[in-house]
């Protein structure tokens, strides 16, 4: 039986491999699913096929609009979605919805994987909905969502939409995965100053108030509030000055122009190639970021090192042995293997 844990694996089967990425350019659902879940596995084997189909895949992806979406639970960001989304697929769109669900690593449910969540959308042909895998896998847990995107750009969907609840470092994550980048809040909820604190407002290429329905005039002052707080900080691009916008997802009033922005926004990146240096940070960060994972899982499962660990760490909790000399000597022996 193949089994993970470092055991040298065989090449993942050629056939195997061309079968699914055949399946996934030819936007099969159920192959595009497999695909993904082979990269969220944490198998080896699994892991492995999933990199082959990738490499086999990678000339047709990156060429979707990659829209991050956040906001805290119950601002309406499925009602959003689903709302643009039935608009982005009447339009001809093919639309496909990646959850990052930081609660899920903790609880191992799912909050975005709800299934009641857009009913509308999610059963429509032109729209591939998948929620967020539920365990924290080495790089976080928006760690898969990026071969998630690649892999739905090869099957042919045109708009990636990734959402994640403000949590933790998911915002950041998602806000590294995508081109345009929304954060949705609603009007009184006090939640602009929170937002601000936790360094999300520069991050944020598009201001969204939703539930504008139920309070025009709060919703005016909040947004104005917004924008005066924006002409303070640096633009999150050259030549991209955030909109702030009021929108009610459940009536669908101002979604269309909302869109209008995120484009916007994608089209003017592009024209000053600022689209091009985002992606191409996006993705040396990313490659960092695993090397840097892998190397503390490596430094981890180090037999020497986890042999040293205890005696090191209480002679530093002693006072008896500097962290410096004990993080020099730890490193020397994770090298000796
Ligand atoms: P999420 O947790 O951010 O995905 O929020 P949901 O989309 O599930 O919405 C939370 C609740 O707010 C639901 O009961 C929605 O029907 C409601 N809601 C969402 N958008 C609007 C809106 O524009 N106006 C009003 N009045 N209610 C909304």
């Amino acid at each position: 039986a193949r089994r993970s844990a470092g055991v040298r694996e065989s090449p993942p089967d050629p056939q195997e491999c061309a079968r699914l990425a055949v399946g996934v350019r030819a936007g099969d659902r159920r192959t595009l699913a497999k695909a993904i879940t082979l990269a969220e596995s944490t198998r080896e084997d699994h892991q492995a096929l999933a990199r082959a189909v990738m490499a086999d895949l990678l000339p047709e992806t990156g060429h979707a609009l990659r829209m991050g979406i956040t906001g805290a639970p119950g601002v309406g960001k499925s009602t959003l979605i689903e709302a643009l989304g039935l608009h982005l697929v009447a339009a001809g769109h093919r639309v496909a919805v990646l959850a990052v669900d930081p609660s899920s690593a903790v609880s191992g449910g799912s909050v975005l994987g709800d299934k009641t969540r857009m009913e509308g959308l999610a059963r429509h042909p032109q729209a591939f909905i998948r929620p967020s895998p539920s365990s924290g896998a080495l790089g976080g847990v928006a760690a898969h969502t990026r071969e998630a995107i690649l892999f739905v750009e090869a099957a042919g969907y045109d708009v990636v939409i990734v959402e994640t609840v403000g949590v933790g470092q998911s915002e950041t994550d998602v806000a590294n995965l995508t081109d345009v980048f929304v954060l949705m809040q609603l009007p009184n909820a006090g939640d602009d100053l929170q937002a601000i604190k936790r360094g999300i407002v520069e991050l944020a290429d598009v201001f969204v108030y939703n539930k504008r329905d139920l309070d025009p005039a709060a919703a005016d002052r909040a947004m104005a509030q917004m924008a005066g707080a924006l002409s303070l900080l640096r633009p999150p691009a050259a030549g991209w000055k955030p909109p702030v916008l009021g929108v009610s997802a459940l009536t669908g009033e101002g979604v269309p122009a909302f869109w209008r922005e995120v484009l916007r926004c994608r089209d003017t990146l592009a024209a000053s190639s600022e689209l091009a240096a985002k992606r191409r940070r996006q993705a040396l960060a990313w490659t960092w970021h695993l090397i840097d994972g892998g190397l503390r899982e490596r430094f981890h499962a180090d037999r020497a090192v986890r042999a040293a660990l205890p005696l090191v760490l209480e002679q530093v909790g002693a006072g008896t042995l500097t962290p410096t000399a004990a993080a020099a000597r730890l490193l020397d022996e994770s090298r000796g293997r």
